[in-house]
Order: C-alpha cells, then sequence, then structure tokens
C-alpha cells in the first residue's frame, strides 16, 4: 500500500509562494499554503488586497520577447512548466506593445480562484511569526521583500547573519561588451592587486572639468524617486546614493568614488584626469561590471541618461539600474545549498526575493523551482536545478555562488550576462554573413535558443 506523502508548508502566498503551492499540488503533493494578508490588523507597507499573487508596484512583467530578451526566455521556460504566474498573467494581458503587463486585479482573482478550487492545496490565513514548528518537515519560505519582522528575526538568528533587512540603494550594472575600450581603460588604483592577484581589476572611465561639471548639473537635477515612510531601515553598509553626496557640494565625489588618484590613462598619460568613475566586475563570467559607489534614487529613464554622459559609457546597455527601497533578502551565496536549502536547517527551503532575485517574473521562477525541488523531495526522487544555460538554472547559479568571490551579494534580475558566454555568430543559419551590428542580437538569439532546449531535455527527464 502506498502512503501519500505528508504536506509540504509554503509560508507567503505572493509571486513565489503561490507558484510553489501550484507546481507542489500538481505533482500530486499536498500542500498548506500561509499567507498573513487577511488577518485582521496583519500587512505589509506595500500590498493592498488579500489577494494571493498581488502586484505591489508595476503592472509589468517586462518583455514578452523570448528570443532576445532574457526576461522573456524565463516567460517561455515558465510557460513550459506549466506556470500559474504566467497562465494567469496570460489570460489577463493589457495591452504594452511587446511587455507583458496584466490587469491586476484580475490577475491576482485568477490566481487565487485557481489555488482555492485545488483539491490539495489548503490555504491558511496566518502569520508565522517564528520558525516553523518542527514537525513540518519540508517548508518554502516565500516571505518576500517585507518577510515580517518576527520570521525575519528568527532566520536572522538561525543563520548568524548581522544584516538580513536592509535600506537597499543599489547602483547599476552595465553590460561589459557595451563599454567602449578605446576610451575606458583596465587598471587597479595604484595597481593594486586584488585578492584574485589582478592588478587590473576595475574598468575606468575618464572626465575632464567640463564633463564632470555637466555631469554634476544632470544629479543635481535629474528626477530622484520619492521616500517612502515605510523605508525606515538602515542603508546598506552605510552607502550613500550619489545624488545626496553631489547635494553635499560639487567636489564631494572627487573626493570620493570618482578620486582621480592612483590611475593612468593610457593614452594619455601625461594629463590627469579631472574625475574618473570606476566599474568593478560584478559576475564571475567577467560579463557585467557595476559602476563603484553609484547607489542612486535617480528615476529610471534619468538613469540612462545621466550615466551615458560618463566617457566610455555612452551606448551602455544596462543589465540593471540603480534604485532604492526596503529588500530583505539572505546573504545565499553562503547560507544556501544548490536546492535553495538552509544550510544550517535543510527542512527550510527558500523562494522568491528574499533569495536575492529582482523582480516579479524572478521572484514566481524561483517559486516554480523550489516546488518542484521540495515536490521531488517529498516523493523521494533526486531533482538537479535546471543546468545554467537556462534562465531558471543561471539564476540559482547567481543566487548560490555565481556572483563574485568576497564581493557583496546584491540583488539580480535576469539578463544574458548571467548564462554562460556563447560566441558572437558571423553568419546566420543559412550560412548568410551577419552585418557585425547585429551580432550582438544574434548571439542573444543563440543563448535564448540552448536555454530553452535545455530547460525542455531538463523538464523531460525529470
Ligand atoms: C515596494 C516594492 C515595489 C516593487 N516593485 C516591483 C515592480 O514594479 N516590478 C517588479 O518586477 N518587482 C518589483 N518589486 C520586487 C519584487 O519583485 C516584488 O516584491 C515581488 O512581489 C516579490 O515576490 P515574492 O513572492 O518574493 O514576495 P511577495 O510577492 O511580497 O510575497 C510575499 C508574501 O509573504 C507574505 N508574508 C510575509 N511574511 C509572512 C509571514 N511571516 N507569514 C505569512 N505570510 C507572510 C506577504 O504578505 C506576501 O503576500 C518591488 C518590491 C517592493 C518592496
Amino acid at each position: 500500500m502506498t502512503t501519500s506523502p505528508s504536506p509540504i508548508h509554503v509560508i507567503g502566498g505572493g509571486l513565489a509562494g503561490s507558484e510553489a503551492a501550484w507546481q507542489i499540488a500538481n505533482a500530486g503533493v499536498p500542500v498548506i499554503l500561509h499567507e498573513m494578508r487577511g488577518v485582521p490588523g496583519i500587512k505589509t507597507d506595500a500590498h493592498h488586497t488579500d489577494g494571493l499573487a498581488e502586484l505591489v508596484c508595476s503592472n509589468s512583467f517586462r518583455s514578452d520577447d523570448w528570443e532576445y530578451n532574457a526576461v522573456g526566455l524565463l516567460h517561455a521556460e515558465m510557460r513550459a512548466l506549466d506556470s500559474i504566474i504566467m497562465s494567469c498573467g496570460d489570460a489577463n494581458q493589457v495591452p504594452a506593445g511587446g511587455a507583458l503587463a496584466v490587469d491586476r486585479d484580475g490577475f491576482s482573482q485568477a490566481v487565487t480562484a485557481k489555488l482555492e478550487a485545488h483539491p490539495l492545496v489548503t490555504i491558511v490565513r496566518e502569520e508565522i511569526a517564528g520558525l516553523p514548528p518542527e514537525e513540518w518537515d519540508n517548508v518554502i519560505v516565500a516571505t518576500g521583500p517585507l518577510t515580517s519582522p518576527a520570521l525575519a528575526d528568527a532566520i536572522l538568528k538561525t543563520t548568524g547573519e548581522e544584516s538580513l533587512s536592509f535600506f537597499d540603494a543599489i547602483a547599476p550594472i552595465v553590460h561589459a561588451d557595451s563599454i567602449d575600450f578605446d576610451i575606458a581603460w583596465r587598471q587597479s588604483r595604484y595597481d593594486k592587486e586584488g585578492p584574485g592577484g589582478d592588478a587590473a581589476a576595475y574598468v575606468n572611465c575618464p572626465m575632464d572639468k567640463a564633463q564632470y561639471d555637466a555631469f554634476i548639473d544632470a544629479l543635481l537635477e535629474g528626477p530622484k524617486a520619492e521616500f517612502k515612510d515605510w523605508e525606515n531601515v538602515p542603508y546598506f553598509d552605510g552607502c550613500l546614493p550619489i545624488e545626496v553626496m553631489a547635494e553635499r557640494g560639487r567636489e564631494t565625489l572627487r573626493h570620493g568614488p570618482m578620486k582621480p588618484v592612483g590611475l593612468t590613462n593610457p593614452r594619455n598619460p601625461t594629463v590627469k584626469a579631472h574625475a574618473i568613475v570606476q566599474l568593478r566586475q560584478d559576475n564571475a563570467l567577467g560579463t557585467l561590471f557595476n559602476l563603484v559607489g553609484f547607489q542612486t534614487k535617480l528615476k529610471h529613464g534619468a538613469q540612462a541618461e545621466t550615466f551615458r554622459m560618463i566617457p566610455g559609457l555612452q551606448d551602455a546597455q544596462f543589465a540593471r539600474l540603480g534604485g532604492l527601497h526596503r529588500n530583505t533578502f539572505l546573504n545565499s551565496p553562503k547560507l544556501l545549498d544548490r536546492q535553495l536549502r538552509l544550510k544550517a536547517m535543510p527542512r527550510l527551503r527558500f523562494a522568491g526575493q528574499v533569495t536575492g532575485v529582482e523582480g516579479y517574473v524572478e521572484s514566481a521562477a524561483m517559486g516554480l523551482l523550489t516546488g518542484r525541488l521540495a515536490a521531488a523531495q517529498a516523493l523521494g526522487r533526486d531533482l538537479a536545478p535546471p543546468p545554467p544555460e537556462t534562465a531558471m538554472g543561471a539564476l540559482v547559479e547567481h543566487i548560490t555562488g555565481g556572483h563574485l568571490e568576497g564581493s557583496k551579494f546584491q540583488p539580480m534580475n535576469i539578463n544574458y550576462g548571467l548564462l554562460p558566454p556563447l560566441e558572437a555568430p558571423k553568419v546566420d543559419e543559412d550560412g548568410k554573413r551577419i552585418n557585425p551590428k547585429d551580432r550582438g542580437r544574434a548571439r542573444k538569439r543563440l543563448m535564448s535558443i540552448r536555454g530553452l532546449a535545455a530547460l525542455k531535455a531538463w523538464r523531460d527527464a525529470a
């Protein structure tokens, strides 16, 4: 006689938790979803309803172009794995060009209704205000960037980390292949070797006085995101947004992150730059670089325009723009194993934004994956995460170790820089020469085709 597996507990009915519960139930395993919204007097600072999978801000899942956009590839992978978030998103689409945008209420109601109707899903409205009871041996924690303080404190104590919630001022990240190396050069300040033994670890972008003055004016005048009342936790590592530094005096940045000392421009060795912007490698693959000290609360549109004023970054493509909000996330590379389980307490698996991915789709994708991993465990099956060529596998790789060792772990959207690189093709499928300016685009397409094929192979082998 076969016994049915004991239920898996999912804490948090946001994007990740809803997706995890759906995947578990569809694998034939009972699931109990615990969501604190709906309990009188309990809410978060960003949600407005009691609906599952509520979108707290924009209504966009970003680009739906799977061939040329990494988040579009993630959409395609999730659709191939019967995602509830994607099917309800598709069913509640509103016009948004190449993006997938949804009617937020219709979307949340559809997710809630589907989960309520599933015979293996039980939804309990309660806050889990501490570590889950010990008899819960297979738990997914998907409590998001606004995890309730009681649970966040309990996780902190278990991990021995000093901090979990940050007033998150994040710096933009650019794709290395969009930096103009006819202007920029590689060198560490005073040619100092880093822990990896590299004396040329940084990319340097020089400015003369006129360029610096114009840049400071743009920073001071650019539109800034408003502070929210609920953003009252400390700055991450004491970082000040760059425009706040500029407000303190026009020279502040030249004496701070943009100081032009210890660096020599090989193309102009006798002339000292007035200021220098440095970029630091951001991922182990070396495909992404962050602007050092450039955490910012400039609005996204203004950021791209302002940072492209930096010589060498005039054509920069941004993998992530800077931003500012409260964010609760684990130091995942240190704390989680490849199954996204807490090493210190493997009965807890983490999903969603709390693992250090950024964005609705990325959070839901990690929910999807942990749901499948937890269900496989309950059924006594071995299941490894998808390979790193897939968008989903690349995210797992990033949060469990793909970021550069020794650097500060920061949340990340999916982007092609997280996937193993491919040589840009010179000819197309018909053997026709591809114009050099179109080769980057052709490479993205090849990476997407490779990713989706690998994902389907992983799914079919599971
Ligand atoms: C203010 C803000 C704006 C954002 N805007 C965007 C945006 O525009 N686009 C974008 O792509 N991403 C955005 N994000 C980032 C992120 O993608 C979303 O926060 C996303 O909702 C994360 O999904 P999640 O499932 O991890 O968390 P959530 O969707 O927040 O779900 C977590 C759930 O857990 C519940 N919960 C928390 N603690 C407990 C507990 N102890 N017991 C029981 N339940 C609990 C919460 O009520 C919530 O329902 C934003 C984040 C914030 C904070």
